[in-house]
């Protein structure tokens, strides 16, 4: 089964080849023009979707070798995202499948953050039924206990900002641009993350976040510490960064310990943008040893958004011809069960 999948929910325009679960092409081009104004200027990224979207699906065909006419179905995402954004993608996807006469399946892209981990992969298999999954992003910040591919609980979820918001926005402070999360994971490896400390967010429901106190402490103590020392932040990058990368890191590793404990689960999975960061994965990864987990870390390219983990959701409602309807409409909010 060959598969086109196209990605569009936020600034990214995606299009991949699906070769059953296997990935044949993963294309993506990015908006560089956010940068200059610090988070995603919604008018701009579905402009920019309408430039970048023939061109990218032209060259993720080329790439997988596959012609149009051997495609059978088109897989797009139907929702969360930006309302703009998505109906560049979803109006796309319908045209084609109707010109080719073949499947259009609207994907989820939650679920398809989640699903990446059954993408065919060399190196690891994937995570067996019922396992933990937190999803860490620019938008989310959930754990989820994952039953089957279409069932999907939420344990705790952030009751305000998500921890990609937490970091591009600590970014933000320190003077660096949109998206700030890698630039802080890339200072952070030169600093010292005892520098300074930054206490964690307490929430009523023990398996939730909160992440919007966390921002406005850090705002404080850059206040402060800048009034004695006007060079503070360029003095003290790499440790303040490193510092705030260790916080953020060990609020979400209590979160998910606690939450294996209640659930009794230990195959533990980590999804979506943040999960690119280099900390995460190398603590997760030492969970293996310390608590006796098994761990599930996605391949770099399937962490931010990507057309590849909208495929394999694709091809697994296909085995199940779990199709979409042409009057099928994008979503700006969507349930992760939806
Ligand atoms: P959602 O999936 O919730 O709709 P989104 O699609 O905008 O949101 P993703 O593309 O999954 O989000 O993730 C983007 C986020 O990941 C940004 O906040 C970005 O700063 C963060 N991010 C990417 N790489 C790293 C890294 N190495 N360290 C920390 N954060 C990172
Ligand atoms: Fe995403």
């Amino acid at each position: 089964i060959h598969i086109l999948s196209i990605e569009s929910s936020c600034d990214d325009t995606g299009a991949a080849v699906l070769e059953n679960n296997k990935v044949l092409s993963n294309v993506i081009a990015g908006q560089k023009i956010h940068e200059a104004y610090g988070g995603v200027v919604p008018e701009l990224a579905s402009r920019a979707h309408q430039q970048n979207i023939v061109p990218v699906v032209d060259q993720a065909l080329k790439t997988a070798g596959i012609e149009k006419e051997q495609l059978q179905a088109i897989a797009f995402t139907k929702g969360p995202g930006l309302m703009g954004s998505l109906l560049v993608g979803t109006s796309f996807a319908k045209s084609l499948s109707i010109a080719l006469n073949i499947p259009l399946i609207p994907v989820n892209h939650m679920q398809a953050h989640v699903l990446a981990h059954f993408i065919a992969e060399e190196t690891q298999s994937p995570p067996p039924f019922p396992f933990l999954c937190m999803t860490i992003s620019g938008g989310h910040t959930q754990i989820l206990k994952v039953s089957a591919y279409d069932t999907f609980e939420i344990l705790g979820e952030t009751i305000d900002d998500a921890v990609g918001e937490a970091f591009d926005k600590t970014a933000k402070l320190l003077g660096l641009p949109y998206p700030g999360g890698p630039l802080i994971d890339k200072y952070a490896k030169k600093g010292k993350p005892e520098a300074f400390s930054f206490s964690e967010p307490k929430t009523p429901r023990p398996l939730d976040f909160s992440f919007s106190g966390f921002k406005t402490s850090i705002l404080y103590f850059l206040q402060k510490e800048q009034k004695k020392d006007p060079s503070f932040i360029e003095n003290n990058l790499n440790d303040i960064c490193a510092s705030v990368q260790r916080s953020i890191v060990t609020i979400l590793m209590n979160k998910l310990k606690k939450a294996a404990e209640i659930s009794g689960i230990r195959h533990i999975a980590i999804a979506g943008g943040v999960s690119a960061n280099s900390e995460i994965r190398s603590t997760l990864k030492s969970m293996e040893s310390q608590l006796g987990w098994t761990t599930y870390i996605p391949k770099f390219e399937y962490t931010t958004d990507n057309a590849a983990m909208i495929g394999i959701v694709g091809y697994l409602k296909y085995l199940d011809k779990d199709f979409g309807a042409e009057n099928t409409v994008a979503t700006s909010r969507l349930d992760i069960n939806s």
